[in-house]
């Protein structure tokens, strides 16, 4: 009898163990199908905003955190961006990560199909077949994070950000701070004289500002270029 309570205790916690282990593998299991479903699931996020309002950055958040989790990762920018360096996606804050410079979507394409995580900065530079390349990578179950001016310095929908902006599962609108008032800038202000759409800039060039800022700037200029005619 005495013996008995003994092996019947150890029956019960050894069920109880066992039963717990089991429930354990079964949350386990189920979390890294759905972790890995997540991972596997293509998308396109899209991260957009005025000059300064921490794009890059953010794109360069993502792609680290996408690194510390093993997935493969790559970034693709345009050729024609160089400002920093011809190799490295650059934020203004100095945060940096390797890129690959490429001159058209269709490299992306590919180059970037054995990736799981693909970044792109500055995508209104590309041309307007980078929505069927993000499409098309996303199809595959890769994840997309596209970085890009939405708008140019007329105030204008930039390139192919309005449609990629359509295309994304989700959409991140991030902001400056306006440099005359303090409120939330919306667009890039072009401080020096040039009306080409793509002039490649900084701080001396360009200051982010709010929409009631950005038009009385664009007034302001109206009435000095009259005067001046
Ligand atoms: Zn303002």
């Amino acid at each position: 009898m005495f013996m008995f309570f003994p092996c019947f205790y150890s029956f019960l916690i050894g069920k109880y163990y066992f039963c717990r282990v089991n429930i354990n593998q079964e949350i386990m299991t189920s979390f890294s199908d759905k972790n890995g479903e997540m991972m596997r699931r293509g998308r396109v996020e899209v991260i957009c905003g005025s000059m300064f309002s921490g794009k890059t950055e953010e794109l360069i958040r993502r792609m680290k955190r996408a690194k510390f989790a093993r997935q493969s990762v790559e970034i693709f920018k345009p050729c024609i961006d160089t400002r920093y360096s011809d190799e490295d996606v650059v934020s203004h804050e100095g945060n940096s990560i390797h890129s690959t410079p490429v001159d058209s979507s269709a490299s992306i394409l590919l180059l970037g199909s054995d990736t799981e995580v693909i970044g792109i900065d500055e995508a209104q530079f590309f041309d307007d077949n980078i929505v069927n390349v993000c499409n098309e990578l996303a199809n595959r179950g890769i994840r997309v994070i596209v970085a890009g001016l939405d708008l140019d310095f007329k105030g204008e929908p930039f390139g192919p950000m309005p449609a990629l902006c359509a295309i994304a599962d989700e959409v991140s609108k991030v902001h400056a701070i306006c440099v005359k008032c303090g409120a939330l800038a919306y667009v890039s202000h072009r401080t020096v004289e040039s009306d080409k759409r793509v002039l490649l800039g900084e701080k001396m060039e360009y200051e982010p500002l709010c929409r009631e800022c950005y038009n009385k700037a664009r007034n302001e200029e109206d009435i000095l270029r009259q005067k001046n005619i």
